[in-house]
């Protein structure tokens, strides 16, 4: 009996750890949802993505490979979901990306696009990650790349 509350309590303990995590996530996707708008309106682009009900979420994403999603639900509203693991391992310039990938597919309905240029590279932040193009994003190309991403 004494062993079994120990256990109880370890569960909980655990689980409220991920929890922490998750929320602590979800406070940092926050902050690439601003800086979306504020890149946006930068180039013209109006947006409000509370008043849209574009939420976040952060968890263990079972499906192999997939690091992010964008879940539309009947009442109109949007989610996009990252997978913790990825999250957590990830640079700010990888998680601007991911952000910025999936917020263009819920905010701007936009589709993949894996065209590349001469060399190879991938022209847009909306390539799928299987179309055969190289991916390069950072602080040179971000501008370039967030440009085609809201023309
Ligand atoms: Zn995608």
């Amino acid at each position: 009996m004494k062993r079994l509350i120990i256990y109880s309590v370890m569960v909980i303990m655990v689980s409220s750890c991920v929890d922490d995590v998750s929320h602590e996530a979800v406070n940092q996707v926050q902050n690439y949802f601003q800086l979306f708008e504020s890149e946006a309106y930068a180039r013209g682009v109006d947006l409000d993505l509370e008043q849209m009900n574009v939420t976040a979420q952060v968890e263990q994403i079972e499906q192999g490979n997939v690091v992010g999603q964008c879940k539309t639900y009947s009442d109109g509203s949007k989610e996009i979901v990252l997978d913790l693991v990825y999250w957590e391992n990830a640079t700010e310039i990888e998680r601007e990306y991911l952000v910025f990938h999936e917020l263009g597919h819920c905010v701007l309905e936009r589709d993949h696009n894996n065209e590349r240029d001469d060399n190879g590279i991938c022209i847009s932040i909306m390539q799928s990650g299987t179309g055969g193009c190289n991916k390069r994003y950072n602080e040179l190309s971000r501008e370039v790349l967030i440009d085609e991403l809201f023309e």
